[in-house]
């Protein structure tokens, strides 16, 4: 099949150029020939896929089709899909069929979208390489011994690989964005509360976002404004009206003006990306583009105040994981037999220290007698990796009485502080630019046993989900290393429409230099 993206893919279903079911199998004998190696797919329905095809394939016949026929879509593995496993890529809910449909789901489905194949992740959307998941780690379609990035590897691996037109991911501190870089996609994270969050396993409310990894920028405009607008389900969807974000992308404006920050440029960045994004200012400069220097003096406690208010907001979140309700529950046999060999044993000492050899049990066992709490234990034991429980712990922590003003409550504050940097920049500029990554995808297993060093990949897009603004990864070249690199572009709080702008400029300017 010649063509990568949705736009393209439509006018050749529209005039039967190609048919829908055609386009699925392109898409379904990719994932077949290549998935072993990429591990972005992992659930896949092709008959069902192809069943939804035919049927959209007659509505197009008699032009009735919706937005997106034409469009093949894979989904991160936390976002609900109806009678689809939805497993956040963690044992605790390894065994969890959705019973409803996410709402971006419902929408991507009225407008007769395809969707195709559940993605690979990291765990509960914690992560920045794909590696802390059940399937094992994805890996990046430009070279199989680097990450993809995460959380949402699989679904910006998916796209670079061609196993479906674009894809949804999450990003809660970057997780669409900086996998988009390392896999040379593109990668929406839209402004908190454009897109409803119903059906999103939560990570951080408060920072979660839903958003869509493509091929083009127009396709990306194209996701967003079917999955953006209020929902009824979710009170902090923004009942604003839906711009036709398309526009914004079709004739590009150039008479913007770019904030240039330069926190975003210091120590920490790769040489070569820097000098990369530079010529594409200079280039934009020369097609009449302001560039304005800028500040944004509290990004430095950009990755602090995450991992504090996410860890806090996550370790409320995941408490709902009991193996009771739903989700992984430990053998409770293996349970009730551990509580016996328990009090034993605590027999056993009592009647060696007591020299009393019918001693009964009483209030010592208070502890130790519960088997409904070792149930709790024992499954969220087994059913949470490393990263997910250092989260919780760290929430915990930061949300536990002595130390709630200490790290909670100052966090907050910092959090105020620098979406104040934010609002005062977009004062003066229409879009701030920046790096997305301070490299190129990483060794796979070169900093698992470093969570910090994992941390400061987000160092660049964290910033934008603590605002709640919106922002978006565009390829922006190659590393002399052979690996794609992006760049970003942060708009205020419901200007994706300027942020589409901006990202077709660096577009266009890409596809002038492959002619
Ligand atoms: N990498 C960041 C984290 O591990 C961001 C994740 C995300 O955006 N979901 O928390």
């Amino acid at each position: 099949m010649n063509f990568r993206s949705i736009t393209d893919i439509r006018k050749a279903v529209k005039t039967g150029e190609i048919s829908l079911q055609d386009v699925v199998r392109h898409y379904a004998d990719n994932i077949e020939q290549n998935n072993s190696d990429i591990n972005a797919v992992v659930t896949l329905d092709v008959d069902q896929a192809l069943a939804d095809a035919e049927r959209i394939q007659g509505k197009i016949d008699n032009s009735e089709a919706g937005k997106l026929a034409g469009a093949v879509i894979g989904i991160k593995d936390l976002i609900c899909e109806k009678d689809k496993q939805t497993t956040c890529a963690s044992n605790i809910l390894s065994n969890f069929e959705s019973i409803y449909d996410a709402t971006v789901i419902e929408r991507l489905k009225e407008e007769d979208a395809v969707l195709l194949g559940r993605l690979n992740m990291d765990e509960f959307a914690m992560g920045s390489s794909n590696e802390n998941t059940i399937f094992g780690p994805a890996r990046n379609p430009h070279d199989t011994s680097k990450v993809p990035g995460g959380s949402s590897g699989g679904s910006a691996a998916a796209v670079a690989a061609e196993f479906s037109a674009a894809t949804l991911g999450s990003d809660t501190g970057g997780s669409i964005r900086q996998p988009a870089s390392y896999c040379g996609v593109v990668g929406l994270k839209p402004t908190y509360g454009r897109v409803s969050r119903y059906g999103l396993v939560a990570y951080a409310s408060s920072f979660d976002c839903i958003g869509p990894l493509t091929n083009t920028v127009e396709d990306a405009a194209e996701m967003l404004e079917v999955i953006s607008g209020y929902d009824p389900n979710d009170n902090t969807s923004s009942s604003r009206a839906v711009p036709d974000y398309s526009s914004y992308v079709k004739e590009p404006q150039s008479n913007i003006k770019i904030g240039v920050p330069e926190e975003y440029f210091g120590e920490g960045l790769d040489a070569e990306i820097r000098e990369g994004i530079e010529s594409r200012l200079s280039a934009l400069e020369q097609e009449g583009v302001e560039l304005v220097p800028i500040h944004l003096p509290h990004m430095k406690y950009g990755i602090a105040t995450y991992y504090i208010l996410a860890t806090a907001e996550a370790s409320s979140n995941l408490a709902r994981y009991d193996g009771i309700r739903y989700g992984h529950r430990a053998n409770i046999r293996d349970v009730k037999e551990e509580l016996k060999k328990e009090k034993a044993a605590i027999k056993e000492q009592m009647e060696l220290a007591t020299g009393d050899k019918k001693v009964t049990l009483g209030k010592e066992l208070e502890e130790v007698d519960s088997s409904l709490i070792r149930l709790y234990k024992k499954s969220r034991t087994e059913g949470f990796g490393t990263e997910v429980k250092r989260r919780i712990m760290l929430g915990t922590y930061v949300l536990s009485a002595g130390y709630y003003d200490a790290y909670y409550g100052k966090a907050q504050k910092v959090r105020r502080l620098i979406k104040e940097d934010f609002t005062k920049a977009f004062e003066d500029v229409d879009v701030i630019v920046s790096p997305t990554a301070p490299t190129t995808a990483f060794d796979i297993g070169s900093k698992t046993d470093d969570p910090l060093q994992m941390y400061l990949n987000d160092v660049y897009t964290i910033t934008a989900n603590l605002a709640g603004i919106c922002g978006i990864n565009v390829p922006a070249g190659t590393h002399s290393n052979g690996l794609p690199y992006g760049l970003q572009f942060m708009a205020d709080t419901f200007e994706e429409g300027k942020l589409l702008n901006a990202a077709r400029l660096i577009e266009r300017q890409s596809e002038v230099e492959t002619i």
